[in-house]
C-alpha cells in the first residue's frame, strides 16, 4: 500500500495536552508558572488591550531535521516553505482567510508576530519513530537537545509514530524540552509533506500551543471545557476534515463551531484564522513568560 494513500485517510492528531499533562506531573514549577501566566492574561483582557497597536515581534527560530533515512532529511526549500506560512498565518496574510465563514470574519486577527529562521541543524540518527515522550529532545534517545530556548524557538522535525502530526510545550516548563515537534510529512508545504497535512499548518497550530493557545474546544468530550478564549464559540470536540458551515454543538447556533480556527483539527485546507483574545493570549506570553523571544 501507497504511504501517501495510508496517510490521507488519518485525522488530525495533536499530542501537546497528552505531553503537557505528563510534564505537569514531573515539573509541580510548571503549573504554578502556567497559572501566574493566566492570571496576567486575564489582567491583560480587562485593560481591553489593543493588539493593533502592539509592537511587530519575530521570533528566532532554530529548525532540528533528525533523519534515519535519507528522504528524512528534508531540504532547506522545505523548511523555508514553513517559515513562509508560519508568517503568513500569524500575521492574517494567508490569502485563504477569504473562506472564513461570513459571521467569524470581523474576530480574524493579525497577531503583529512573525518568524525568521536563524538556523538548521541536520542529524542522523537510528531511532526509526519518536512519541511526544521528548526522546527528540536528548541525544542519549537519538535527539538533539534545544539551543537557547529562553530567546529561540526550537523546531524538531522527525517521524513521529501512531499517526500524531505534532506537539508543543506550553509557556513556563522545563527549557531543556522547551519548543514545538512537527512530524516530517506534515511540515511545510513541499518535499515530504504529504496532503491533507501538506498547507503547513500543523506548525501554526503547535506554535499556538507553543504561545498558549488551547484546544478550541476545551479538551473535554462535552460542552464543559474552555480554551479560556471568550470569542471562539463554547463546541463539544474537535472536527476533523473538512466541514461544511456551520456545524452546531452546545447550543451555539446559528454560527456553530469555529472549526476554521487554526487551534481546532481540521485539516490545513479548512483553517485559516485566529481570533483578537487568542492573540491576547499570545502577546501576554511574549510579554511575560516568553519574554526572551521578543
Ligand atoms: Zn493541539
Amino acid at each position: 500500500m501507497a504511504k501517501k494513500t495510508a496517510r490521507s485517510q488519518l485525522r488530525r492528531n495533536c499530542g501537546a495536552m497528552a505531553a503537557h499533562m505528563m510534564l505537569l506531573e514531573k515539573y509541580p514549577s510548571f503549573r504554578a508558572n502556567q497559572m501566574r501566566l493566566e492570571g496576567a492574561t486575564a489582567r491583560r483582557r480587562e485593560l481591553k488591550y489593543d493588539a493593533k497597536t502592539a509592537k511587530l515581534i519575530t521570533i528566532k527560530t532554530i529548525v532540528h531535521v533528525l533523519y534515519k533515512t535519507e528522504d528524512q532529511n528534508i531540504s532547506d526549500a522545505q523548511i523555508k516553505s514553513q517559515i513562509a506560512i508560519l508568517n503568513k498565518d500569524f500575521r492574517a496574510k494567508n490569502p485563504d482567510k477569504s473562506k472564513v465563514p461570513a459571521p467569524f470574519k470581523g474576530l480574524v486577527a493579525d497577531s503583529r508576530i512573525e518568524f525568521s529562521l536563524a538556523r538548521v541543524t541536520r542529524t542522523q540518527t537510528t531511532v526509526a519513530s519518536f512519541s511526544h515522550d521528548d526522546g527528540m529532545k536528548k541525544a542519549s534517545t537519538g535527539g538533539i537537545a534545544p539551543i537557547t530556548p529562553k530567546t529561540h524557538l526550537n523546531v524538531w522535525v522527525c517521524v513521529l509514530g501512531g499517526g500524531l502530526l505534532g506537539y508543543a510545550q506550553f509557556p513556563g516548563g522545563p527549557q531543556g524540552t522547551d519548543g514545538v515537534v512537527i512530524n516530517y510529512q506534515a511540515f511545510g508545504s513541499s518535499g515530504t509533506a504529504v496532503a491533507p497535512f501538506n498547507k503547513g499548518r500543523t506548525a501554526t497550530h503547535e506554535v499556538g500551543h507553543y504561545l498558549n493557545l488551547r484546544h478550541i474546544w476545551g479538551d473535554t468530550p462535552d460542552c464543559s471545557g474552555s480554551d479560556l478564549v471568550a470569542d471562539t464559540p463554547n463546541c463539544a470536540g474537535p472536527n476533523f476534515g473538512t466541514p461544511t458551515f456551520p456545524v452546531i454543538t452546545c447550543g451555539n447556533g446559528p454560527n456553530g463551531d469555529m472549526f476554521v480556527n487554526y487551534m481546532d483539527y481540521t485539516d490545513d485546507a479548512a483553517m485559516f484564522m485566529l481570533t483578537t483574545q487568542q492573540v491576547v493570549r499570545m502577546r501576554t506570553t511574549l510579554d511575560t513568560t516568553r519574554k526572551g523571544l521578543a
